[in-house]
């Protein structure tokens, strides 16, 4: 296990992709006195800034690919659609997580068919290849209901709702594998979070309430509510079990929806997550400290919460213009901003988080 050896004051953690995960990574990293080298293709790689290096060049350059990792003791990621073809050119042997996880997260049809197997319940669902199996899968499986497509969708891109079959009839195709999965009638949305390290102990941070808009998520709240606490329990069995399946190491992240019938599973990020900035400021050790601790071999830290209440909540697009107005309007908010360009709509910009009341 490579990450059994413990990575020594000094040490180069390599990160591939270049966005906010990355950047927050590497903040906590240099705070343990690591450096941190970045590889991503060239575009608003915020992380660079707070790198010692950054290589931004392509997947598909070996070369330089083969550069980088030479210059690392480690090698992580904080983007799950790193192309495998680009993680095969980084020796076996510094890769933590093991890349199996990010070939599993990577297909959706793929995590919900390793869940599944794992005891997980998913959203029904049905591989869609073509306009003629979406409208099997919609006679099967009801409708209304959301497509999305099997690789690289993230915060609702890539996914189309169908109201009816008379929709599903008049729907383009999109020419990308896909997957069809019923509406599902929740009461919470709620994300398990835990960090496993190389000797297989596993921690978990409390799940928040996590609400979504356009299907990119906006806040995550503590306390979580009733419908959430009720099942998280059976949630955490699941993410174990996914960690344990995948020899996993560092933090993993299982989506679900809180509903009638149980935890359904919706899905998995074999990284750090949007869902898990409040842990920051609300918990004993963030979620960014302990993936670097998990892949650099150091002891985890205790991932208890330390507020009653603790709200996250993105700032996404133009709001980012005007994010300095919540310092005059909140003296205790903890606002992080992740220094990108343009300000686009839907685009996260960076995030705030409240914390109030101490933990009876
Ligand atoms: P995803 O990218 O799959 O995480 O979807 C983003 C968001 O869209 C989820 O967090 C939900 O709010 C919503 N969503 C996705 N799939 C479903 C589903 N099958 N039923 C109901 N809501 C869904």
């Amino acid at each position: 296990m490579p990450s059994a050896t413990m990575i020594r004051p000094g040490g180069t953690i390599g990160i591939l992709g270049g966005g906010q995960l990355g950047r927050m990574m590497a903040m906590s990293a240099a705070q343990l006195g690591y450096r941190v080298i970045g590889y991503s293709p060239p575009g608003d790689n915020v992380a660079a800034e707070v790198c010692h290096d950054f290589f931004e060049n392509g997947w598909g350059d070996k070369a330089a690919l083969a550069a980088f990792a030479s210059k690392c003791d480690v090698v992580t990621w904080e983007f799950e659609n790193v192309p495998l073809s680009a993680v095969a050119a980084i020796p076996d042997n510094l890769l933590v997580p093991h890349p199996r996880a990010l070939e599993t997260a990577q297909d959706r049809l793929k995590e919900k068919r390793f869940v599944e197997g794992l005891g997980g319940k998913p959203a029904p669902y049905a591989p869609v290849d073509s306009e003629s199996d979406l409208a099997a899968a919609v006679e099967r499986i009801g409708a209304p209901g959301i497509l999305k497509t099997a690789r690289d969708g993230y915060d609702g891109k890539g996914q189309w709702r169908i109201a009816s079959a008379r929709d599903a009839e008049s729907f383009r195709f999109p020419g990308k594998p896909c997957v069809y999965e019923g509406m599902v009638e929740f009461d919470a949305e709620f994300s398990v979070l835990l960090v496993r390290d190389a000797d297989g102990e596993v921690r978990f941070w409390d799940s928040t309430a996590n609400v979504h808009s356009g299907g990119m998520l906006e806040t995550s709240t503590l306390p979580a509510g009733e419908a959430v606490e009720a099942q998280v329990q059976q949630a955490r069995e699941i993410a174990r079990q996914t960690a344990e399946a995948l020899n996993y190491v560092g933090v993993l992240t299982l989506e679900f929806f809180a509903t009638k019938s149980g935890p359904v599973f919706n899905e998995m990020a074999p990284r750090v997550h949007n869902s898990g900035h409040w842990t920051i400021e609300g918990a004993a050790t963030s979620q960014f400290e302990n993936h670097i601790r998990a892949v650099c071999g150091l002891p985890l830290g205790s991932t208890e919460t330390r507020f009653a209440n603790i709200e996250m909540r993105n700032i996404v697009g133009e709001d980012a213009l005007t994010a300095y107005d919540i310092l005059g309007e909140d003296t205790e908010a903890h606002l992080h901003l992740y220094g990108k360009a343009e300000a686009r709509e839907g685009r996260k910009m960076g995030h705030v988080t409240r914390v109030s009341g101490s933990r009876s």
